[in-house]
């Protein structure tokens, strides 16, 4: 029994799935980016890892059959896949609510003029991340220039109605600490980045969502590196909070990656766990959602989720 699995059972706890509401896509690792933080290792290198139009398509009537309320496109960088569109068209067809994980800068590279279209016509809920207001910080968290390219980008997306009360169009920002530390409580950050943004760039947004950074893939060599491993790994295990255990993600959400196989959750798939610890299972063998009871694969990454107020 792994380590959070043995916390989980000291209270009385085990993880299942409910009712499976979100299909969450992950449409490869291709990103313009090398985050330090990222728990894909994802990057311009890893054109090889990318969803092809038949997986695509695939994909499509896997949600066509399990009609999923939610529907989660990430990556790398989604808007460097050239299938984005098909799917955003598709998808938008079968459930209420797709939401797009985006870096900003990617977004506003001034080539998706018509992505930027397609995005405000079916209504499509933007998560971006934005990690600091601190330029030097985010910049040495994300790269140089994704700072200000990040800037460009919010307010390109507030001037076609985006984070604007009464479009319906949803912007949401996603803050993570610049490194080995837990993220201040959510509403304070809420609260300060929408201060500062709005007085400093004019910028607006729906929400903030905070979480800690999960120690694996590139965050977790350089936690190895510069000999924060250990003591991260405790701070998190330390955090660990009973409450939270019911609302992690993996409850309700199903992670199908580029080549079609599944994953209780996106940070699973970085860590190649198939759905459930079973073996691997691919949509085109799988009939419909998986079953409100079914076990969750967890390992010792699983405390990001339960450290605080959890990660939702
Ligand atoms: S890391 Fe994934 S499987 Fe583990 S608790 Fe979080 S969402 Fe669930």
């Amino acid at each position: 029994m792994d380590h959070f699995n043995k916390t989980l059972a000291a209270h009385d706890l085990q993880l299942t799935r409910r009712e499976t509401t979100t299909l969450q896509i992950n449409v490869g690792l291709l990103c313009n980016q090398t985050c330090r933080h990222c728990h894909l290792d994802a990057g311009p290198d890893r054109q090889q890892e990318n969803m092809n139009q038949k997986t695509a398509e695939a994909v499509v009537a896997y949600a066509q059959r399990s009609k999923f309320d939610t529907i989660d496109i990430t990556g790398g960088a989604p808007e460097l896949n050239p299938n984005l569109p098909y799917l955003i068209e598709s998808l938008s067809r079968i459930s209420s609510r797709i939401m797009l994980r985006s870096n900003l800068s990617a977004l506003n590279n001034g080539k998706n003029a018509r992505l930027m279209d397609l995005i405000s016509l079916h209504q499509v809920v933007i998560v971006a991340s934005f990690s600091s207001l601190d330029e030097s910080q985010a910049n040495g968290q994300r790269g140089d220039g994704v700072f200000q390219a990040s800037i460009k980008a919010l307010q390109k997306l507030n001037s076609i109605g985006y984070g604007q009360s009464g479009t319906g169009l949803e912007l949401n920002l996603v803050a993570n600490p610049t490194g080995a530390f837990l993220p201040v409580p959510q509403a304070q950050s809420e609260k300060r980045f929408r201060e500062v943004l709005h007085k400093k760039w004019g910028i607006e947004f729906n929400h903030l969502y905070s979480f800690a950074n999960v120690p694996i893939g590139r965050f977790r060599e350089w936690l190895k590196a510069s000999g924060n491993f250990d003591a991260y790994m405790k701070k998190l295990a330390n955090a660990f909070n009973p409450c939270a255990v019911d609302a992690v993600m993996c409850r309700a959400l199903v992670s199908v990656s580029w080549e079609g196989y599944l994953y209780d959750c996106d940070f699973n798939l970085a860590r190649s766990i198939p759905l459930g610890g079973c073996k691997r299972t691919h949509i085109l063998d799988m009939p419909g959602k998986p079953q409100p009871g079914n076990p969750i694969a967890t390992s010792d990454h699983c405390y990001t989720c339960t450290a605080g107020t959890g990660f939702t």
